[in-house]
């Protein structure tokens, strides 16, 4: 079974004001669930934004997805594991399954430990109020070490 392994980004400017730490976890995902959720963005794509300009943001997006999930067939045929910065549309593109504890396994850097998705707990966390609330879930070990985050909405 082929892998997608990469590191949960800790830089991701659009949540620099996250309340707690997040640690640079090792994850892996089926390169099959990660080829799904690709598949998916890309039929969305194909649906409704087929016809957009070149130089919007979301062309250049569906440029590299298409990539992405050529890279995950790939993988799957040849039954090998890719490794993949996690900021290039990984981190994102994998809340679902993170929050869903469909990954394969996640290693703490601070516990040195390698834990199942049985090992890890999901939370919700949200702050602000008003206009400037956001909120969204965050896998933690067993120590309470936030592995991966993702904000799911905001105001
Ligand atoms: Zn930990």
């Amino acid at each position: 079974m082929a892998l997608l392994r990469f590191t949960n980004p800790t830089d991701i400017p659009a949540y620099s004001g996250w309340e707690f730490k997040v640690y640079a976890a090792e994850i892996a995902l089926r390169a099959e669930d990660m080829r799904d959720a690709y598949a998916a963005y890309m039929e969305n794509h194909r649906r409704r934004f087929s016809n957009i300009p070149k130089d919007w943001g979301r062309y250049a997006e569906a440029q590299r997805v298409a990539e992405l999930l050529a890279m995950m067939n790939e993988a799957c045929e040849v039954d090998k594991d890719v490794m993949l910065d996690g900021r290039d549309y990984v981190w994102s593109f994998s809340s679902g399954l993170m929050f869903e504890k469909r990954f394969v396994s996640v290693t703490c850097p601070e516990c040195h430990r390698e834990l199942s998705p049985e090992e890890c707990r999901v939370l919700v966390w949200s702050y602000g109020g008003g206009l400037a609330a956001e909120g969204g879930r965050r896998v933690v070990c067993l120590a309470g070490h936030t592995l991966y985050s993702c904000g799911e909405w905001n105001s």
